[in-house]
């Protein structure tokens, strides 16, 4: 054996043997209950971060230890398209290529995309082999493979036919340069440094009530002012009229409970077509909905004569006529929250707008309510959270929630299965509007079988599709093996930050589609930041690359830094050094190997003789039988740092240091129990370090360490105490 532990070598060579001997492919046993994790599926365009590095750490510890538990065990991958962010991102080629895609056309476009994305998502398989992923290749998905959208559409025309789909005009948000909706959990909320306004609305007769706003410019679309109904200082305001400046137009004062007393003045100024709370107020007392600002970010016609004008240039416009007019009370610097988009962070516009959503309150025809369902399989401890902090975060979320606005205006991802007769020859056509959902391309309208339509250019949001991960993967609709065998999953894993996004909707869509939530557990995982706390960025330029650690230092050393000292639900610090420490680790495992392997005595027993060991010998036996019980009982309740960090003591300390120290002197004797506790420590190492406990496995085999018959250690039998 060499001197020290060369990862270059080992790495590649053993994911190769493992993965062509078939370990990653579980057999169907109806004997056994299998144990299966779907892989959170990467942005297939995307490079992976040490974020990913995390989950699949997390995700390999709990599939390998499952596996030599010999369960049935299936760790499923796959790869996302990401709708928008992929878009952005090939628009952004696009330019430098003097591009835009409308030159290229819709079917062009998407053509060029997916071939940039395949390209991509091959490095980022290999890059997932390198961290020692030990998922099933042989049933990798991606979102937009034919049989995962065709059961996409199917859910779609699930719920459309339930009446849980409907098309409506309602607020959403817009990106103007992404020129699409956004759902609210696409919109991140930003601090900002901005004015407040104070504006006197004059009062028909006399008087006046100011309002204060932070968006000038919306002013325009003003159609009621508001007071809370508890608030003593407007009581006898309620009922009269004021006349909006600037437009001369006659609006009512109205009471509503969700105007905060507490903001401005506490009478606040409605703008239905342009705030979401505004647009409830508004829909609660049938306010019209005037849209001032545009799809493109400008002025829409009813604005008047700020027409055409971008929004910030209104604002000017609208402040030097106000003032003109002595109708700015006072201005004050405020800092307050914007809303941007998540993908290419430009400012978002509230805006009513025609779009599809999912009703995710109402009742369907088939007795379901898709948050209250979600709500209720926690409640009942059917899904568990882990940690149990976040089930309250869960609740408050759903509880909440609106209406999810699903479409999108790009063209990468599932376009809408909905079409619009152009003939509409029957009643039953024109009663629909024209308007059908076909999950297959349809030849003819099944209302009034014209040939003549149209499909919708809207595309679905991402996690529509991505919600329905856990079971889409594994066949449904179609009642496969896969999907009798493998589903409900057991454990979903992944990071906080998509409690939300990802993890509620799978939850929904799980219960609707199936009626079983789609896991039993969720363990959620923190953000990683640097080794001072501080959030990794480029700009900041803290990044870790994880293939570049992994290369320098070995892949088991990065997979132990990063569950060290981390615990669920909490963020970790994570530095060079820290992943240093953990290849001196893999070092001095290396040399414990060495120890026993190489300077093997030429005589000693074959196995451990009860009659004839030491007190020191007895020792280190019991240690290890009360490490085999930590070690499995931390991950049967998911402690993978606390689990880690008793066998990092183990080996080091009481192996190492005490144990063979004290045997260096009686090699012979110590030999068969130095073997035995060497063969343990590889076991309960392997899902944490699976390569270097793998490769001294096989050289205890070639030295006759461990008998040639047994299996290679990924498939082994996790040891048990005596
Ligand atoms: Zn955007
Ligand atoms: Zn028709």
């Amino acid at each position: 054996m060499g001197k020290v532990y060369d990862h270059l070598k080992v790495e590649e060579p053993l994911y190769n043997l493992w993965e062509g001997r078939g370990y990653f492919t579980p057999k169907l046993d109806k004997k056994s209950a299998p144990f299966t994790i779907t892989m959170p599926p990467p942005n297939a365009n995307g490079e992976l971060h040490i974020g990913h590095a995390m989950f699949i750490t997390l995700e390999d510890i709990m599939v390998r230890y499952h596996r030599m538990k010999q369960d049935p065990t299936l760790w499923l991958p796959g790869a996302d398209h990401a709708g928008i962010l992929t878009q952005v991102v090939y628009e952004r080629e696009l330019e430098k290529q003097g591009k835009t895609r409308h030159q290229l056309g819709r079917e062009e476009f998407f053509k060029e995309t997916y071939d940039f994305t395949m390209k991509h998502k091959n490095h980022m398989v290999d890059q997932l082999k390198s961290l020692g992923a030990s998922c099933d290749w042989s049933r990798e998905k991606f979102t937009l493979d034919p049989e995962i959208s065709k059961a996409v559409y199917h859910t779609f025309k699930l719920l459309y036919d339930d009446g849980l789909i409907y098309r409506g005009e309602r607020i959403i948000n817009w990106c103007p340069r992404c020129a699409t909706a956004l759902s609210d959990l696409e919109v991140e909320h930003v601090e900002q440094a901005g004015k407040l306004w104070f504006i006197k609305y004059p009062l028909k007769g006399s008087g006046f009530v100011s309002v204060a706003t932070t968006r000038l410019e919306t002013m325009l679309g003003d159609t009621a002012v508001a007071v809370n109904p508890k608030d003593k200082r407007y009581e006898d305001l309620v009922g009269k009229t004021v006349i909006l400046p600037l437009m001369n137009r006659e609006i009512p004062i109205i009471s509503d409970d969700l105007v905060d007393t507490e903001f401005g003045t506490g009478a606040v100024k409605v703008t239905p077509a342009h705030d979401p709370v505004d647009f409830e107020i508004g829909q609660k007392h049938k306010l019209a909905e005037i849209q001032v600002i545009g799809l493109d970010n400008k002025m829409t016609k009813e604005a008047g004569n700020y027409r055409s004008l971008t929004a910030k240039q209104a604002q000017v416009k609208v402040l030097e006529d106000l003032e003109k007019q002595d109708l700015i009370e006072k201005i004050k610097d405020v800092t307050h929250s914007v809303g941007v988009c998540e993908r290419c962070r430009s400012m978002v516009e509230p805006l009513v707008s025609k779009q599809w959503f999912v009703a995710v309150n109402k009742k369907s025809k088939s007795g379901k309510v898709f948050a209250k369902d979600a709500l209720d399989a926690v409640k009942t401890g059917k899904v568990k959270i882990l940690p149990k902090r976040f089930e309250k975060v869960y609740y408050n979320w759903l509880e909440n929630i609106r209406d999810w606005c699903i479409s999108r205006q790009i063209w990468w991802g599932h376009r809408l299965p909905v079409y619009y007769c152009k003939e509409i020859k029957t009643d039953l056509c024109k009663k629909l509007g024209g308007e059908f959902v076909s999950v297959e391309t349809p030849k003819a309208c099944p209302n009034c079988r014209s040939t003549t339509f149209e499909q919708d250019p809207d595309t679905l949001d991402t996690w529509f599709s991505s919600g329905q991960w856990p079971f889409t993967t594994l066949g449904w609709p179609q009642d496969s093996e896969d999907l009798k065998y493998f589903y409900p999953t057991s454990v979903m894993e992944t990071g906080y930050d998509i409690l939300f996004f990802w993890v509620a909707r799978m939850i929904m869509f799980g219960i609707y589609c199936t009626d079983k939530p789609p896991f039993h557990t969720i363990y959620l995982h923190g953000l990683i930041r640097d080794e001072h706390g501080q959030k990794m960025s480029k700009s900041r330029g803290n990044v870790i690359d994880p293939t570049t650690v992994s290369e320098k230092y070995g892949a088991d050393a990065v997979r132990m830094a990063l569950v060290f000292g981390t615990a669920a639900g909490n963020d970790t610090n994570l530095g060079e050094a820290k992943i240093k420490g953990m290849r001196n680790f893999s070092n001095k495992l290396w040399n414990v190997g060495r120890f026993i392997i190489d300077m093997k005595p030429e005589k000693h027993e074959k196995a451990v003789v009860e009659s004839k060991l030491g007190k020191v010998d007895k020792w280190i036996l019991e240690e290890s039988d009360k490490i085999i019980e930590a070690t499995t009982k931390n991950l049967e309740n998911y402690r993978f740092s606390q689990a880690a960090e008793d066998l990092y003591d183990f080996v080091w300390h009481k192996l190492a240091d005490k144990y063979i120290e004290s045997s260096k002197n009686r090699r012979e004797e110590s030999q068969p129990i130095l073997e035995k506790v060497l063969r343990t420590s590889l076991q309960l190492l392997h899902p944490f370090m699976p390569f270097i406990t793998e490769d001294l496995w096989q050289k205890m085999k070639e030295a006759g360490s461990i008998d040639k018959k047994e299996s290679d250690l990924i498939v082994s039998n996790w040891p048990t105490a005596k």
